[in-house]
């Protein structure tokens, strides 16, 4: 079944007109009145105790030259959430490389993403690039949730310093069942699959195309990450938190 996103609430009964990007997709995929959909605003059922995700089905009521409404039905409790909920904090790979990152990410069930500017970030971002970067990518994020049938779409992070990141990420402690995994190459790290165990959330800090500095992995460790190795291959920058996430979902 066709899954778009939308950023209403979704009430079962309720007609609503879906956004621009959505309603130009049921265009493009010539839909027509009485054809079912699924909704999903990544906000989970309102209408029960425990908050629950999942889509909620809906049929095309009328189509306009650029315009879609719907009438939404029930509720339906998605079954392929994610137990353990993994966050990538990276330094942001420049190109095009930080769209597939978080492409990939979010099919692997991500639960955000923190872009990063480090000492060797090729990719700078401020000002009106910034907002429209950020745009850009949460864009993806809700195109591939939509596409791999998640319900809980990953947040995207605004790109700060990782200074700036690992100073705020400081003044919370960690619980117990959450460890901060620093991806490194330096030799001695322990592999992964040593640290992993036991742990349902993880923070994943890994570098840009260049690395992070020394300084830069001393003040991740200061803040409360354990450096891992992720084998004795240099990974891009966008492979390494790739192949960590893949890896920590299959646990
Ligand atoms: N020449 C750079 C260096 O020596 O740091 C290579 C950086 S690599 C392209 C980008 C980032 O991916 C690294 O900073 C590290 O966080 C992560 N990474 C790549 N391969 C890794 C591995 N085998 N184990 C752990 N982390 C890795």
């Amino acid at each position: 079944m066709l899954r778009f996103f939308t950023n209403q609430h979704l009430i079962p009964g309720c007609t609503l007109e879906l956004e621009p990007s959505a309603a130009r997709h049921v265009q493009v995929l010539r839909l027509q009145p009485g054809d079912a959909i699924m909704l999903f605003n990544g906000l989970g059922n309102q209408a029960v105790d425990k908050l629950e995700y999942g889509d909620h089905a809906a049929v095309i009521h009328a189509m306009g030259r650029a315009s879609v409404s719907v009438v939404v039905g029930s509720f339906v409790k998605a079954q392929q959430d994610t137990v353990r909920k993994v966050h990538i904090a990276l330094g942001m790979p420049a190109n095009d490389r930080m769209d597939w990152l978080v492409e990939k990410a979010t099919e692997l069930g991500v639960s955000s993403i923190a872009p990063l500017m480090t000492e060797r970030s090729v990719l700078r971002l401020q000002g009106e690039r910034l907002i429209k970067k950020l745009a850009h990518w949460r864009g993806i994020a809700i195109a591939a949730s939509e596409q791999c049938g998640r319900s809980q779409v990953p947040l995207i992070h605004a790109p700060v310093n990782l200074t700036a990141y690992l100073k705020e990420l400081h003044a919370v402690p960690c619980e117990a069942a959450h460890v901060r995994l620093l991806s490194s190459l330096k030799a001695g790290a322990p592999a992964l699959v040593e640290i992993a165990a036991g742990h349902t959330a993880f923070t994943l800090l890994s570098g840009p195309e260049g690395g992070l500095t020394s300084a830069e992995e001393l003040a991740a460790l200061a803040a409360g990450f354990t450096s891992i190795s992720l084998g004795s291959r240099t990974l891009r920058a966008e492979t390494a938190p790739l192949a960590a996430l893949a890896f920590l979902q299959l646990l």
